[in-house]
C-alpha cells in the first residue's frame, strides 16, 4: 500500500465493448483493476456513472478512495480535448454522436482531478513509457483491431499535430482500391481493419468462397468474426480466412513502411486485438512486405507486439495524470 494512497493514480479505457480501469504507481505497478461492459443504450452520462462505478471497483481493490487518487486519466474513442476534457463524435459509444464534458462529469462524480486523452495515443504512451517501445526514442504504434488506429512518438514526445495525426489507418495503400469505414478508397484499414475484413469475408461468401468463419462466429455465440474467431478459422486451414490475413497483412506492410519512410522511427508497436493476437504469428510476413517497400531497408525500424496486454490502454491513460 502506497503512504496514503497519494501516489497512486486511476486510468480508464473507455471501449466500445468494455471499460478497464485500473489504479496504478507512476511506474505502472498495479494495485487493483476492474472492468464492466460498455453501456449500450442510453447516453454519454450514463457511460460515464459505467466509467465510475468500474473505477471505484478498482479502488475498493487497490485499498484506497477515488479522492485520494493522485487523479484519474482517460482514453477515450472519438475526438478527445486533453483540454477540456470534452469529447465528441464517440460513435462506437451509444448516443454519442455529439459533444460531452466527460472529464468534468467524472471529476465531479469521482472527487479526482481527470485528464482525458485519445485511446490509441495513450496505449501507444504506455508501450512507450512501460512496454514493447521502452528502449526506443521513435516510435509509430500501430493498434490493429476493428480499425487500425495508430500513435506516434517523436524525440520521447508524443507528436499529435494539430490533433489528429496518428491516423495510419487511413493512409491510402491502393489508389481507388477497396471502401474504407471512413468512405474513401483504398485506405489501409479498408483492407486490414477487423470490421472491413468481415465484410469482404460476407462478400466473398456470398459469391460462392467457401468459409467456416460465419459457422464458427454462430457457434461460439459471438455478433461479428472476433480476433478469436479468426484464430479458430486459420488453426482450422480455412482457405478464405487464410487469404483475407494475407491481404491485410500486405495492406498493414506497405502502409506502415511507407510511414517509416516518412518518419524514420526506431520501432514499430504492433497492437489492438488483432495485432496483438497475431502480431508474432505474422511478424516475419509482416516483415517481409514492408521490407518491399521500405526505402532504406538495410537498417528497418524494430518491428514488435505490444507487451502491456489487456491492461495497456488503461495503464496508459494513467500516465496522463499529473501531466
Ligand atoms: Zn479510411
Amino acid at each position: 500500500m502506497a503512504s496514503g494512497g497519494d501516489r497512486l493514480r486511476g486510468g480508464i479505457d473507455l471501449g466500445g465493448t468494455k471499460i478497464q480501469t485500473v489504479v496504478v504507481e507512476a511506474d505502472g505497478t498495479l494495485h487493483g483493476e476492474a472492468r464492466q461492459p460498455t453501456p449500450t443504450s442510453g447516453g454519454p452520462a450514463d457511460v460515464a456513472r459505467a466509467m465510475e462505478d468500474a473505477l471505484r471497483e478498482a479502488a475498493t481493490a487497490a485499498e484506497v478512495r477515488p479522492e485520494e487518487l493522485a487523479g484519474v486519466g482517460v482514453g477515450s474513442p472519438g475526438d478527445a480535448d486533453g483540454a477540456t476534457g470534452i469529447v465528441s463524435g464517440a460513435r462506437n459509444l451509444p448516443g454519442w454522436e455529439g459533444s460531452f464534458p466527460l472529464g468534468e462529469a467524472l471529476a465531479k462524480a469521482l472527487g479526482a482531478e481527470v485528464r482525458v486523452g485519445n485511446d490509441v495515443q495513450v496505449a501507444v504512451e504506455g508501450e512507450y513509457a512501460l512496454g514493447a517501445g521502452k528502449q526506443h526514442d521513435s516510435l509509430l504504434g500501430v493498434w490493429w483491431g476493428t480499425g487500425v488506429g495508430g500513435g506516434i512518438i517523436l524525440g520521447g514526445k508524443p507528436w499529435l499535430g494539430r490533433g489528429a495525426a496518428g491516423e495510419i489507418g487511413h493512409i491510402v495503400v491502393e489508389r481507388d482500391g477497396a471502401r474504407c469505414p471512413c468512405g474513401r478508397r483504398g485506405c489501409m484499414e479498408a483492407y486490414a481493419g477487423r470490421a472491413a475484413m468481415e465484410g469482404e469475408a460476407r462478400h466473398r461468401q456470398e459469391k460462392g468462397h467457401k468459409t467456416d468463419l460465419f459457422k464458427l462466429m454462430e457457434k461460439h455465440g459471438k455478433p461479428r468474426l472476433t480476433s478469436g474467431i479468426w484464430e479458430r478459422a486459420l488453426d482450422h486451414g480455412d482457405d478464405l480466412a487464410g487469404k483475407l490475413i494475407e491481404r491485410a497483412i500486405e495492406a498493414l506492410g506497405t502502409g506502415v513502411a511507407s510511414a517509416c519512410n516518412v518518419l524514420d522511427v526506431e520501432a514499430v508497436v504492433i497492437g489492438g486485438g488483432l495485432g496483438v493476437r497475431f502480431g508474432d504469428r505474422y511478424m516475419d510476413a509482416l516483415k517481409a512486405e514492408m521490407d518491399k517497400h521500405l526505402f532504406v531497408n538495410e537498417r528497418p525500424p524494430a518491428v514488435r507486439v505490444a507487451s502491456l496486454g489487456d491492461l495497456g490502454g488503461a495503464i496508459g491513460a494513467s500516465l496522463l495524470v499529473g501531466r
